[in-house]
């Protein structure tokens, strides 16, 4: 399959339980290289209620992936270079409120990083050095996308909840009792361990982000934690997941839609680096990124002048020691 010839808006990335999306028509596999490495696994295209979607195991198929192993920048990255604008993700999450029970669904508006061991941005570090980004994360999630998810979930008759905040752990253990305990201080909503980082660099990336956090169980806080067993929340896991893929076709089939949001455009005020500044190397792996801002006068190859030579030695002038000076 040739790299060019694929083009899609729309990224599904599935959590635990989730790993193909049923309902795909002209289905390909495509198994795409990023300057960070290879994603989780396929990323598998097709077409679902009629619009082409790029759908993405996010642990893997047959879940051998942990969340601090998950390749995060080459699963954006990929999504960024087929076209992508919108990724909805479905992720399993314990509650952090007795009203949010197992079974609901939440939409959060804000998350909470407690992530340790993971490198959430594109710029920097070995693969893309000398560039330098602040995106603005204030509002980590789309409010166009959020809000076709949760009228996606009333269509299904499900109960939704709308907002709150997702509070992203390391993992892979789950919290003790009294870190859960104080999480509940915190005031937020649901836990889980892969979406902050999804979300942080798809902000960068300029992709819309919303996530469909399906509550599993409560997280050890509450009283019934001990008595639930395995069975039960693996029933409620798959009841969550058939949940989930409905939401996507029904959410996916009123896209794509007008952006105009704040995703759209996250690096335009976020680059501190000038752009002529950034080496060519980082400026050509970053090109589906950083492309819209690549000025024309900046080439990805160095300019050769017809005839040039060897560019001239400069010489430093010498300056006389000025006395009483060291
Ligand atoms: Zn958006």
């Amino acid at each position: 399959m040739k790299k060019g010839s694929i083009q899609t808006s729309v990224g599904i990335i599935g959590g635990s339980g989730l790993y193909e999306m049923e309902g795909l028509s002209d289905v390909r596999e495509f198994f795409p290289t990023t300057p960070f490495g290879r994603p989780s696994g396929p990323l598998i295209l097709g077409k679902l209620e009629g619009t082409q979607v790029a759908f993405l195991a996010r642990h893997g198929q047959g879940h051998r992936i942990a969340p601090s192993d998950i390749n995060y920048r080459a699963n954006i990255f990929a999504l960024k270079q087929l076209g992508v604008e919108w990724i909805l993700s479905v992720s399993a999450v314990g509650s952090m409120r007795e009203d949010v029970a197992p079974g609901h669904v939440v939409v959060p508006d804000q998350f909470f990083d407690h992530t340790r061991h993971r490198i959430s941005t594109f710029f920097g570090g070995s693969v893309a050095p000398g560039v330098v980004a602040h995106a603005g994360f204030a509002n980590p999630v789309c409010p166009n996308l959020a809000e076709l998810l949760v009228s996606a979930c009333q269509q299904q008759d499900l109960i939704v909840h709308t907002g709150g905040t997702y509070l992203c752990i390391e993992g892979p253990q789950f919290s003790s009792k009294g870190e859960s305990l104080i999480f509940r201080r915190w005031g937020v909503d649901v836990i889980g361990m892969t979406n902050v980082t999804e979300a942080k660099l798809a902000r960068e990336a300029e992709i819309c982000y919303s996530t469909i956090a399906m509550v599993t169980d409560y997280d050890c806080w509450h009283e019934t934690h001990d008595s639930v067993t395995v069975e039960a929340i693996l029933e409620t896991l798959h009841r969550n997941v058939e949940s989930a893929k409905r939401i996507i076709r029904s959410a996916v089939a009123s896209l794509p839609i007008e952006r105009g949001c704040v995703c759209e455009s996250a690096l335009k005020m976020a680059l501190v680096t000038p752009v002529h500044a950034i080496p060519l190397a980082t400026r050509r792996r970053l090109t589906p990124l950083l492309s819209r801002y690549l000025a024309p006068e900046t080439p990805l190859r160095p300019r050769r002048v017809k005839g040039a030579t060897k560019r001239p030695t400069r010489r430093l002038a010498l300056v006389p020691k000025t006395p009483g000076r060291k």
